[in-house]
């Protein structure tokens, strides 16, 4: 699994980046973006990062549909 921020409805509000460090990192658009797979021991971060994101904008994809 790969967390993935959909560039259109980030705001930019550095919530995803705050909680989860090691995995989302803020790109040179001002969006968040994820940097690493999610794994077992991150992945309660990725979950949180995911509810506290107050447009949504984070969802996690199978690494096949990262591709598309
Ligand atoms: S919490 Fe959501 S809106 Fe805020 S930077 Fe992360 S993805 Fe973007």
């Amino acid at each position: 699994m790969r967390a993935h921020v959909d560039q259109n409805d980030c705001i930019g509000c550095g919530l995803c980046v705050a909680t989860a460090p090691d995995i989302f990192v803020m790109n040179e658009n001002g969006k968040a973006q994820a940097i690493t797979e999610t794994t077992e021991k991150n992945h309660q971060l990725v979950r949180e990062a995911i509810e506290g994101c107050p447009v949504g904008a984070i969802q996690e994809k199978e690494h096949q549909e990262e591709n598309r």
